[in-house]
């Protein structure tokens, strides 16, 4: 399949799917022209939310410096969505 946008978008990788709304399993609760955040799959909590960032930057390994500013973005993204849920207590929420 090609496309103009390859390079961007890993079309194996499950993130940069959801990131671009093409994963139907997956309920995107918000998002930005940065982030997208939306409820795991297989929660272990029961309120799981991850944030990733559109760019396919997902492991950790690949995070250099300037990306601490975007990770805090994911956190505040995080928090925004949980204060949005009702849920107050963090210690709920790995
Ligand atoms: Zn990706």
């Amino acid at each position: 399949m090609a496309s103009d946008e390859s390079e961007k978008y890993d079309e194996s990788c499950i993130f940069c799917l959801i990131a671009k709304n093409q994963d139907e399993e997956t309920e995107v609760i918000k998002q930005n022209e940065e982030l997208v955040c939306f409820r795991d799959i297989c929660p272990a909590a029961p309120h799981h939310y991850l944030v990733i960032p559109r760019e396919h930057i997902h492991s950790c390994c690949s995070l250099s410096r300037e990306h601490i500013h975007l990770v805090e973005r994911m956190t505040s993204m995080g928090r925004a969505v949980l204060k949005e849920q009702g849920i107050t207590n963090m210690e709920e929420v790995s």
